[in-house]
């Protein structure tokens, strides 16, 4: 019956229980009496059904709804006593308790488990709202994926345009006024518009339908497969983005779309996402697409994207000499 009432009821749904227990089948002593709190009135009448209506049931669910079920009643808890009574509760198998929509071979899945454990369930979403649901994940995703974006282009960018450029381009006669608030502005509006495609991506990807793979003894060369993938994934990517960079270079595409970017004659490291959206999105298409095609290690994956992200500015740090007087 828990299994079956865990399989079908999707919603956290603690305002709707039909049979609340007494408080005191929630007090630890519930626990730790010669009887123990799996034998508890919870337990043995099914009412733990009602009480702890999730899907999945994770650890820290459980731990929530006690403490709004102790909070209801108005007791007192602590840590301690919310452990014990989590600790007391049968845990459906990690493979039953999954949806469909999180497989396992994706890496934006990671992300999000973090980001709904320690942020978007216990202070952004209602509980009633299922950590499953579609809608939630995409949402989700957005709020990731831009605030990593925004956070990494300007943390990465401030550093080392602080500590790596060389601010005598800035007096080049080819340096724009007001180029590093142009360039700062451009790169935001254009993360901005490539996050939608962007989500579209990570949320095709958190379906499963990719090919990242989690532990090492899913490659079928082991070790010597991670770093020949490594190797695969920089120079699939460079290679494509190369060929990417000659098209938009084209006559038929160049004012169109990748102008804007050269307008930044001696760049400082904040031109390096200042694109036309759809020309940045075409050019981040390739470290999307290899996942796709190739398997490849979750932590790998997410360690080659931000590291892309970190090369991308580091190339506009303006390796350039101003030409002798
Ligand atoms: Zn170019």
């Amino acid at each position: 019956m828990f299994l079956g009432v865990l399989g079908s009821v999707s919603a956290h749904g603690k305002n709707k229980l039909p049979n609340a227990p007494p408080p005191a089948a929630l007090h630890p002593a519930a626990s730790t009496s010669p009887r123990g709190f799996a034998q508890s009135e919870l337990m043995s009448g099914h009412l733990i059904d009602f009480f702890v209506p999730f899907l999945p049931l994770e650890y820290r669910h459980v731990k929530l709804c006690a403490r709004d079920a102790y909070t209801a009643r108005g007791l007192q808890t602590d840590e301690a006593t919310l452990d014990e009574v989590a600790k007391a509760m049968l845990y459906v198998p990690k493979e039953r308790s999954r949806s469909p929509l999180r497989a396992a071979n994706c890496a934006m899945d990671h992300v999000l488990n973090i980001a709904d454990s320690y942020i978007f369930t216990p202070y952004v979403y209602p509980a009633s709202w299922s950590e499953e649901g579609a809608l939630r994940q995409i949402v989700s995703l957005w709020l990731v994926t831009i605030l990593g974006a925004v956070l990494l282009f300007l943390g990465c960018g401030a550093l080392n345009f602080y500590y790596v450029f060389d601010h005598k381009l800035m007096m080049h006669p080819l340096f724009l006024k007001n180029q590093v608030k142009q360039e700062i502005e451009l790169s935001i509006i254009s993360i901005f518009w490539m996050s939608f495609p962007t989500v579209a991506i990570f949320f095709w990807e958190v379906q499963g339908n990719s090919r990242l793979f989690d532990n090492i003894s899913e490659s079928s060369l082991g070790w010597p497969g991670v770093f020949l993938s490594i190797a695969g994934f920089l120079f699939f990517t460079d290679m494509c983005i190369y060929w990417i960079h000659r098209f938009l270079h084209h006559k038929s595409t160049y004012k169109h779309l990748h102008k804007q970017h050269h307008i930044f004659k001696i760049p400082t490291p904040f031109a390096s996402h200042a694109f036309h959206p759809l020309d940045g999105f075409l050019q981040s298409l390739p470290y999307h697409i290899y996942p796709f095609i190739f398997p490849l290690h979750k932590a790998v994956y997410l360690s080659l994207f931000v590291f892309v992200n970190i090369w991308t500015i580091s190339i506009h740090d303006g390796d350039y000499r101003i030409p002798g007087p």
